[in-house]
């Protein structure tokens, strides 16, 4: 059997190596576009911050080791332009301009998501970039050493914006962050999010929001952000305003898109072609809190996915439960972190929500060291189930958020978290975890 992949990186090759383990005599061919293969992508922020790591330190595994150890016909710097479902193959052109064409018996759709460039002028300007491949990396950090940056603006606050400002700082880069929207983070309370903007704002940071960017111009050997009311000039820009799901190649073969454009899968993975498969960023999956569609781009789901297609291309029944939208990310001193729906998502869905927030501590009273831990948590007061949780604070979020993921999944009650046996001791936390205490409150709403 012929099982071929589009895409060389978290979903692709997981799924490749995985179904070469399941069955090593399948014939597997990975198509990747770029020269780049397996790294973490999560980790090129902090890459970026030390000029003494070369980005190639974030590669998991090696093109050659995929080829030689493990039989994988990887061909990277190809390019697939089209899916022929009706003769089931898959053609493109490599980077050298020769053209190609493969036959599938079982295909693989891993081709991840662009980021968002706005159609405004400026932003094809030398020196205005983005962060989502490897290449993007390896190209900032060159840009920031060769043209001596010394002040970078970006345009976003989301997690990438916010990881890249902290890099920024770590090298003495002055940062200023713009963007449209009212709300500094949208998706968490306000009384969190105005500790994490503080923390931004403590490390020297400007942020500008409710501006608009109106176009980029490039003068005098430096970039001007122009809004309507604010003109920031730079060194270099970096827009980080979120990414689409690279679902072109899907929708051109006519396979059925999702929410966002996201290509929709059942949950083995199947599209709406059984023979092809789609897995990682590019597709949809299922939200364990609403049973609904979600499309959340994030690593884990993307090598979990990765590995259900290659059990159930050879022959077993992998189905995936879905995604509770669990995510952590560091911004200078805090450990910001979610699961679940927010107020606003939950009544979206038809919940009757109510939240509580709190604050706690990250370790027991009188213990050096503790820090407030601020903790908002969601319920519903029909179901009296758990819906979801934000935690912010310097220590003991991270890992902490994943009780409420794991909860999460098993559609617990607050009334049922309220009983969990969570662990102690002094130096990890109070004696009430400060999820168990947020709990304990919100019962009291319930
Ligand atoms: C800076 C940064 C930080 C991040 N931090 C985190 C984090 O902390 N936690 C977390 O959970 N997630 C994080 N992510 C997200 C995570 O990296 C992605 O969710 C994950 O890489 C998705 O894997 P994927 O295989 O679906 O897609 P991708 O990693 O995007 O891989 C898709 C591959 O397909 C290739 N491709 C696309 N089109 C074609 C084509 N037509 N032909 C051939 N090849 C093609 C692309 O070149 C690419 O190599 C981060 C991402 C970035 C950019």
């Amino acid at each position: 059997m012929k099982f071929v992949v589009i895409g060389g990186d978290a979903a692709g090759m997981s799924a490749a190596s995985r179904a070469k383990r399941n069955n090593p005599d399948l014939d597997v061919t990975v198509l990747e576009k770029t020269m780049d293969v397996s790294y973490s992508a999560c980790g090129m922020p902090y890459n970026i911050a030390d000029p003494e790591r070369k980005i190639e330190d974030l590669v998991v595994r090696q093109a050659h080791v995929f080829r030689e150890k493990q039989d994988i016909n990887l061909l990277t710097g190809h390019c697939v332009e089209s899916i022929d479902t009706a003769n089931m193959t898959v053609s493109g052109t490599s980077l050298h301009g020769n053209t190609f064409k493969f036959l599938y018996d079982k295909l693989l759709i891993a081709t991840g998501g662009s980021p968002i460039i706005p159609d405004v002028e400026g932003f094809d300007l030398p020196g205005v970039m983005a962060l989502k491949s490897l290449d993007d990396g390896r190209k900032i950090k060159a840009y920031i050493q060769f043209n001596n940056v010394k002040k970078v603006v970006i345009i976003g606050m989301g997690y990438i914006a916010l990881e890249m400002c902290e890099t920024l700082r770590a090298r003495s880069i002055d940062v200023d962050m713009v963007k449209p929207r009212t709300v500094f983070l949208p998706w968490m309370e306000k009384e969190l999010a105005d500790v994490v903007k503080k923390e931004v704002e403590l490390n020297n940071v400007n942020i500008y929001l409710e501006h608009q960017v109106e176009k980029i111009e490039g003068r005098d050997r430096k970039l001007h952000v122009i809004c309507s009311d604010l003109s920031l000039e730079t060194d270099m820009v970096l827009v980080a305003i979120g990414i689409k799901p690279n679902s072109e190649l899907a929708a051109r073969a006519g396979l059925d898109l999702g929410i966002k454009n996201a290509i929709a899968v059942n949950k083995k993975l199947q599209t709406s072609n059984k023979n092809i498969y789609a897995a990682g960023d590019c597709t949809d999956a299922y939200h364990v809190v609403t049973g609904e569609k979600a499309w959340i781009p994030l690593a884990l789901r993307a090598n979990r996915a990765g590995w259900a297609v290659a059990d159930n291309i050879c022959g077993k029944d992998a189905k995936l439960s879905g995604v509770a939208g669990t995510a952590v990310f560091k911004v200078f001193d805090l450990e910001v972190a979610r699961t679940g729906l927010t107020v606003g998502e939950a009544k979206k869905f038809g919940f009757e929500p109510v939240k509580v927030v709190i604050k706690s501590r990250s370790r027991a009273h009188a213990h050096p060291g503790a820090s407030t831990i601020h903790v908002q948590m969601v319920g519903d007061t029909k179901t009296g189930r758990l819906l979801g949780t934000q935690m912010v604070g310097k220590e003991g979020v991270a890992h902490r958020i994943n009780a409420v993921a794991v909860a999460l999944h098993n559609q617990m009650t607050v009334k049922d978290y309220c009983q969990t046996d969570l662990a102690y001791a002094p130096p990890f936390g109070p004696t009430w975890d400060p999820t168990l205490t947020a709990a304990n409150q919100l019962l009291k709403k319930i």
